[in-house]
């Protein structure tokens, strides 16, 4: 046991009264009722966060709105590409105190709030703030006839949207919020985030951080809240664009509901039964490392790790045989404990939801290894191996978000993407092999925003991601999210 001391002041932000952040500060209103926030590896109350009214909305809105009009949206991209370095800066300043916060309300392992969580928040907000001096209109030459010697030209420019609503997931709380408010700030943006109501603290944590690094108040926002507070932000008429995070169904009433309010602007990074692909050719012992290292991480809670996984028939009982030896052997225990590798589920609905997709699989007998719940504190489930023998089965058709992996043998590469292909997800998928021939005629028949060759689940500030399918709407990094959080403006001009 390595369990690590948690911060004095970890203890001090976890014993205050949180609010909303507000224009630049916390706001409590003393009328709304309080979620609270528990730690998921022992289900102690650390905190309690506001259930934000529409008053609470309308105000962060007005806020966000006002300091759209006049400070963000008048300074340079140079200094909104300083500021959002400086909350990098201060990010990593804070790291330890932030990633216990992560661990606290997430049941996130310690090691990968830190390695992970954190230290892709700071790289994340520097692309981010490098991206801002980089957005560009271009310039055209008409076609119309010049009747009297007249000419024309026009160009473009992209403009910064307005108040932008980020609603946020609960499986990386303080990462899915850099990167809203980066995608934001960058494009001149401001911000109201609505982190989800299990993990709250460390997006709070990050919007005071925002102001220490000089971004001036009002620019990011933050109500705490139910999912009705975030529908209050969607019918805001200052909002003009939402960006959200999370399941496909709550992606598809967030859409409608954009549509109704004048079609405001929408973009949706929505959930994914992810596929792998082990060809023939593939050695397990070399691959097994890393495919369950990614499949696994935080305990599967992640929207592009693999669900599906496609095995060649000649590969299937040896993969079976060494991942289940692999799961059995994992340390499952305090995620605050450095030497642990699994932790709890993240929440108790969700720790329900994981356990009637095992129970299903349990009375059909399809569990090849793990998947029981542990007695005692904590939401623990065991990482499980279940076996399908169709594509039509429920364990295959739904995203479970949580450590089971469901396993197929395919005989020919036909039927492997005829499989891969028959779901109504489209966020990510990888094949597993060396044979750059049958990888490369694989990779255009895949429908998936992503395709990762001999790893998955890997992000990285520079290459876009966002699903197909019912995945999504839009992409996320690179410069490809620029777009979504501006409005293309065309001017033609006679001389
Ligand atoms: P969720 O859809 O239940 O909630 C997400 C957020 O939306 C929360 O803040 C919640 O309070 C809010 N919300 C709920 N109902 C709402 C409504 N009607 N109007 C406005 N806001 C509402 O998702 P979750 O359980 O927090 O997260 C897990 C899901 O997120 C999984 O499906 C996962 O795949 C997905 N996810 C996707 C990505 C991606 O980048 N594609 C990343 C992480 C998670």
């Amino acid at each position: 046991m390595s369990k690590i001391e948690i911060l004095n002041e970890v203890k001090t932000f976890l014993a205050r009264k949180h609010g909303h952040f507000i224009a630049g500060k916390s706001y409590v209103d003393e009328h709304e009722a309080r979620i609270d926030i528990i730690n998921p590896a022992t289900e102690e109350c650390i905190a309690t966060v506001a259930d934000g009214s529409e008053a609470s909305v309308a105000l962060a809105a007005q806020s966000a709105h006002e300091s759209f009009k006049n400070v963000w949206s008048k300074i340079t991209p140079y200094e909104r590409s300083l500021k959002l370095n400086k909350l990098a800066d201060l990010v990593e300043a804070n790291a330890d105190e932030l990633a216990q916060l992560e661990t606290l309300s997430a049941g996130k392992l310690i090691t990968i709030a830190q390695h992970l969580e954190v230290a892709q928040t700071i790289i994340f907000l520097r692309h981010f703030a490098s991206c801002a001096t980089k957005i560009e209109g271009k310039t055209i030459q008409p076609s119309l006839p010049s009747m009297q010697g007249e000419q024309y030209t026009a160009f473009t420019v992209r403009q910064p949207i307005g108040v932008v609503a980020g609603i946020v997931p609960w499986n990386f709380s303080l990462m899915i919020g850099a990167w809203k408010i980066g995608s934001a700030l960058s494009t001149g943006c401001t911000i109201v985030v609505k982190p989800s109501e299990f993990t709250t603290l460390s997006v709070l944590r990050l919007a005071e951080l925002a102001i220490e690094a000089g971004i001036p108040e009002g620019v990011i926002n933050v109500v705490t809240g139910l999912g009705k507070t975030g529908q209050y932000l969607i019918d805001s008429p200052l909002i003009k664009k939402v960006s959200f995070t999370g399941s496909v169904s709550t992606g598809i009433r967030i859409g409608q509901q954009a549509m109704q309010n004048d079609l405001k602007r929408v973009s949706l990074e929505l959930g994914g039964k992810n596929a792998a692909a082990l060809l023939s050719d593939v050695n397990i012992d070399e691959i097994l490392p890393v495919l369950i290292q990614s499949t696994f991480v935080h305990q599967g809670q992640v929207c592009a790790a693999p669900e599906r996984i496609f095995v060649h028939q000649s590969k299937y009982d040896e993969f079976v045989a060494k991942a289940s030896a692999v799961l059995a052997s994992m340390p499952m225990g305090s995620p605050l404990d450095a030497s642990n590798v699994f932790g709890p589920l993240s929440n108790k609905p969700h720790y329900e939801k994981v356990k009637h997709y095992l129970n299903l699989a349990r009375e059909k007998g399809q569990i090849i290894s793990g998947g029981e719940a542990v007695e005692g504190t904590g939401y623990f489930v065991k990482p499980a191996l279940i076996k399908v023998d169709d594509c039509k089965d429920p364990l295959f058709i739904e995203e479970t978000f949580g450590p089971l992996i469901s396993v197929i043998p395919f005989e020919d590469e036909d039927s492997l993407v005829t499989m891969m292909n028959d779901s109504r997800f489209g966020l990510a998928a990888s094949v597993w092999s060396n044979d750059m021939s049958k990888v490369f005629r694989l990779i255009p028949q895949i429908d998936a925003g992503s395709v990762w060759i001999n790893m998955h689940t890997f992000l990285d500030p520079a290459v876009p991601f966002g699903g197909m399918k019912a995945s999504g709407i839009g992409r996320e990094f690179s410069d490809a999210y620029i777009d979504d959080y501006t409005e293309l403006k065309s001017v033609m001009i006679r001389f």
